[in-house]
């Protein structure tokens, strides 16, 4: 009995995590010291994580395949110097694959903290190169014909000194909305991550998969315990106009459910019982960020929706 109940036990949510610098205390929020960096893999190692390519967790969303609850991605963003320098041979010495997202601009223009194309071609042996945008910019405070043009001529430049064309894509900041996120999937990368807090399950949509950042101050444990909830937004959908969000409205897949937690970026965590599986809270705060999470948790199912100032308009 016991045997034939063990593999469901296996099946879960992976769980992506994203660096910046190694090993670099010039940037302590940005940064993972070689110490930590150590830790954590002594720790999947450990606990007998799996650290797979991003390309076989997205194949299995694809294809509607089980999610090992072991599975761990890391994704690296940024192409800083300090991978080359210090992360990379920890990565080597711990046959762990990685995805690192580029900055164009940086490497073509030979800024001195990032890695060049000569570099990135020599990691490319190892890991999967993938893009970031031209000029990193704050893409909801460009238009649609800026986020094109910059789109355009990055994908140039990545394919010319790579040699290929990339198919992953992970936004600058993690700063996205509706109307960047289409202007985005007109360039057809096969899947697009975001920098919110979540797990991967085979319901996750690959064109918004949850990275959680494993820099400055880190939750590892806590993140890997993550699961991803099953929820259908309803409002908000975007950054509210007049900056004051009035109401939070979700409906839980799970209709037995009836309290959940819910955290506003400025206002913190705050408990509410709910009826039906529908989420229905008269909030009428206004949003003190730019960039604002509205995340809601049922025990450790999680599930953020980011909200952020679109100079635009959302369309
Ligand atoms: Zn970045």
């Amino acid at each position: 009995m016991l045997l034939f109940l063990l593999p469901i036990f296996l099946y879960g949510d992976a769980h992506i995590f994203v660096y910046h610098r190694f090993g670099d205390n010039r940037y302590k929020s940005t940064d993972t010291s070689i110490k930590e960096l150590k830790k954590e893999f002594n720790f999947f190692k450990k606990n007998k994580y799996k650290v797979i390519k991003l390309e076989t967790l997205i194949n299995a969303i694809k294809n509607k395949k089980d999610i090992n609850d072991k599975w761990v991605v890391l994704t690296i963003d940024d192409n800083f110097q300090s991978f080359w320098t210090n992360g990379f041979k920890i990565f080597k010495q711990f046959h762990y694959p990685f995805t690192i997202f580029v900055y164009v601009q940086s490497a073509e223009k030979k800024y001195p903290d990032y890695m060049s194309w000569k570099e990135l071609k020599e990691i490319n042996k190892y890991g999967s190169i993938q893009y970031h945008s031209y000029s990193h910019p704050h893409l909801t405070y460009k238009s649609d014909k800026e986020i094109k043009a910059d789109f355009i001529k990055g994908l140039k430049i990545f394919q010319k000194r790579m040699g290929f064309k990339p198919k992953y894509f992970a936004y600058p900041y993690g700063e996205f909305d509706t109307r960047v996120q289409k202007i985005v999937k007109q360039f057809n990368f096969q899947a697009i991550l975001n920098q919110n807090i979540g797990a991967i399950s085979k319901n996750s949509n690959i064109y918004n998969l949850d990275r959680n950042a494993l820099v400055g101050k880190t939750f590892l444990k806590r993140d890997l315990r993550y699961k991803d909830l099953k929820i259908k937004w309803i409002k908000p959908k975007v950054y509210p106009k007049n900056g004051i969000l009035k109401e939070i409205m979700a409906k839980l897949y799970n209709k037995s459910i009836k309290n959940i937690s819910y955290y506003l970026s400025g206002y913190g965590w705050h408990k509410t019982n709910i009826k039906n599986g529908i989420i229905d809270i008269n909030i009428d705060k206004k949003l003190i960020h730019q960039r604002n999470r509205i995340v809601i948790k049922v025990g450790n199912k999680i599930k953020t929706k980011l909200l952020i100032k679109d100079k635009y308009g959302t369309k």
